[in-house]
């Protein structure tokens, strides 16, 4: 029974229907909550970034915060929690890998680019642990990562492999690799990528949106592999298709290339058709745009109004966005406003800081679905804004109200996303200033 069939689905409330242009779709089977998880399962095989190999573990990728890591004395190249880490590591694929990966990691990766590199890796950690009941039997998910759609482009080589078992044909490796590039997962944690990671369950179930009604988070556990967990971000009801997003919504100008190239598919979501009705209209070029008219008319569709939340309104997209407020999704005019918001947070001026952070707010709101975590991220920044101004220069009733209005809201929305990755977080980081803007 192989591991996508109806059956196995059933355990998630959810199935495989038919879809009119994708392969097929996955739909709910019941009405889910918003929170809900739809859907879990554990990494076949990671590989961290460079820049956080040494960092985090690599047999549970979890941060080490206190203590160093044990680095593996064969290799010198992995580093572990603890030593039940480091067996449980050993046992799963790093005993044929620790000796030759020393001498492949400088002679076969050294010059590679950063991505190329991370593919030979993750391909090298899933070889190494293959068994030739991989390789026979349906319900295995290297059978359903052969059963997904290749990337659309297949005549790329595989990069050089660190092990590949005798039992493995020839043939079974470029089969493999010209399925990474289009399925893998960049793996976050505070919604920060860490790693690629092959879930091939989840690559076969979700389509992409870039206004999706599910979101994928990760779990970190001693001696476990990363889990994926997909949430809902809004209610979703039985029959209806779940999807997550395979990039940046806020990419504007290049997502819908970057579906193209990378994945071979043209996105028709609600978001992509309002963009091409508006490449199709005249943007004012950036010499006559009235930048400071426009983050005022940002700031009135947010619903905020001088920093009190009357109602934060998500969904925009649903609704028409009138045409005055085209010129706000040009990338030269959200980069700009981005950089106001960011120069001026910390050390002030505060005002410009919370007036271009309000006129943000409502562009996220306009590219990011319902209860994003970039929007929650987002408010809890604003609420640190307003809060640093209070402790800067004195405090206010209506500072305090504005701070406590966004605290509230950044809690609403990063709730329903929940933690993910290691401790702390954005979730950590609004309790101690709950904290502060209640109690003090
Ligand atoms: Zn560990
Ligand atoms: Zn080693
Ligand atoms: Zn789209």
């Amino acid at each position: 029974m192989a591991e996508y069939s109806q059956q196995n689905l059933k355990q998630f409330n959810i199935q495989l229907k038919p879809h009119p242009r994708a392969r097929d779709q996955v739909v709910a089977a019941t009405d889910f909550v918003e929170g809900s998880i739809v859907f879990a399962q554990h990494a076949l095989a990671v590989a961290l970034l460079p820049s956080e190999k040494g960092r985090r573990c690599d047999a549970c990728s979890r941060l080490s915060v206190s203590q160093s890591l044990r680095r593996c004395s064969g290799c010198a190249e992995y580093f572990y929690c603890d030593e039940h880490c480091q067996r449980y590591h050993w046992q799963k694929n790093h005993k044929r890998l620790c000796k030759p990966y020393a001498s492949y990691s400088t002679t076969a990766l050294g010059n590679l680019p950063e991505h190329a590199r991370m593919d030979g890796i993750l391909l090298s950690h899933l070889l190494a642990q293959i068994t030739p009941d991989d390789l026979i039997e349906d319900s295995s998910p290297v059978q359903t990562l052969l059963s997904l759609l290749p990337g659309p482009q297949e005549e790329n080589p595989a990069p050089h492999i660190c092990y590949t078992p005798p039992f493995v044909p020839t043939g079974l490796v470029q089969s493999l690799f010209i399925r990474f590039q289009n399925n893998n997962f960049a793996m976050h944690s505070h919604l920060s990528t860490f790693g690629h990671g092959v879930f091939p369950l989840a690559s076969r179930l979700f389509n992409h949106s870039c206004v999706p009604n599910a979101a994928a988070r990760y779990i970190l556990k001693a001696r476990e592999p990363v889990k994926m967990e997909v949430v809902a971000l809004r209610p979703i009801s039985g029959g209806e298709e779940i999807c997550i997003t395979y990039l940046d919504p806020a990419l504007l100008q290049t997502r819908q290339q970057i579906c193209k190239l990378s994945y071979g598919f043209e996105c028709r979501c609600s978001s992509c058709h309002f963009l091409n009705r508006i490449s199709k209209s005249r943007l004012p070029d950036d010499a006559d745009a009235d930048f400071a008219e426009l983050d005022a008319a940002l700031r009135d569709l947010s619903g905020v109004e001088d920093g009190s939340i009357t109602r934060l309104r998500t969904s925009i997209f649903q609704d028409s966005i009138p045409l005055h407020l085209y010129g706000a999704f040009k990338e030269s005019y959200i980069s700009a406003l981005s950089k106001r918001f960011t120069d001026a947070a910390h050390d002030g001026p505060y005002d410009v800081a919370r007036q271009a952070g309000a006129a943000l707010l409502a562009f996220y709101l306009m590219v990011y679905p319902d209860n994003y975590p970039q929007i929650g991220m987002h408010l809890l920044e604003l609420a640190k804004v307003v809060w640093n101004d209070i402790v800067r220069n004195g405090d206010d009733r209506d500072k305090l109200r504005m701070a406590r209005n966004y605290a509230t809201a950044s809690r609403g929305v990063l709730s329903i996303f929940g933690a993910e990755g290691d401790e702390g977080g954005p979730l950590g980081e609004l309790t101690l200033l709950e904290d502060l803007l209640w109690n003090s």
